[in-house]
């Protein structure tokens, strides 16, 4: 029997299974970037003035004043609801675009925790609802792992499981007839650990990732998981206006 088996015969174990290395990955990211924060300069002003978490703290006020609040968290022209902390604009596109920048390579830490708590702030969830299962892109070599630390951490704030997604280049799925040729030829995820098939309907899936532009990555999520009932992308930059051109 392999890992991936018993992990199938234990719908509810994701949560477990996936808990332990989190938090391990977690702590030593913590301990380094707590270090660095006394040493980096500021993405937004250039400021040496410590602490520096990817921001110095009036670059932190900043970045407050440009979020987006209660209603304006959720993006419009999506198939599925798209809840996004800042909205990436032409405006403060020389704020917005160093700071998304620094917080790429994996130890942004304590600026994803941040970011995590403003996002999550607002978005309230029903108490007897079932916690929600958190979704993320694969690393890949030009996407460092960012967007798995983000989910990692969204998954910690909320106690809730994490199911990290697999570009199927093998096209299992091209069996399903009545996709087209375009569809099957198109990169596919694969969910990891079955949490697809096992988790009931009723929890919401919530794809996570750090920039949202044409929503085509969640789309991907999306169909990989199913088409669940319950689907939504989180993410920390929504920027609507590249939306037909390539991201960043
Ligand atoms: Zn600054």
């Amino acid at each position: 029997m392999d890992q991936s088996e018993s992990i199938y015969r234990h719908p509810t174990d994701d949560s477990i299974v996936l808990r332990t290395k989190p938090d391990r990955i977690l702590h030593e990211r913590r301990k380094l970037d707590r270090m660095l924060r006394w040493i980096r300069t500021c993405a937004g002003c250039r400021s040496c003035l410590p602490p520096i978490d990817r921001l110095c703290e009036s670059c932190w006020r900043h970045l407050e004043r440009l979020r987006n609040r209660g209603d304006w968290l959720r993006q419009e022209g999506y198939p599925f609801p798209v809840y996004s902390l800042l909205t990436w604009t032409d405006q403060n596109d020389a704020f917005v675009r160093p700071f998304i920048y620094s917080l790429k390579g994996g130890y942004a830490v304590a600026a994803f925790e941040k970011l995590i708590n403003l996002l999550v702030f607002e978005r309230r969830w029903q108490r007897e609802n079932e916690r929600p299962v958190f979704v993320h892109p694969p690393p890949s070599g030009s996407r460092a792992d960012h967007s798995r630390l983000l989910a990692l951490m969204m998954a910690e704030y909320w106690q809730a499981p994490l199911t990290e997604l697999e570009w199927d280049s093998s096209s299992k799925i091209a069996g399903q007839k009545q996709l087209t040729a375009g569809e099957r030829t198109r990169r596919r995820f694969l969910p990891a650990l079955g949490e697809a098939v096992f988790s009931p309907a009723t929890v919401t899936r919530v794809f996570v990732d750090d920039v949202i532009t044409t929503g085509a990555t969640a789309m991907a999520a999306y169909m990989a998981l199913g088409n669940p009932e319950r689907f939504e992308a989180w993410a920390l930059i929504c920027r609507p206006k590249l939306a037909t051109s390539e991201r960043f």
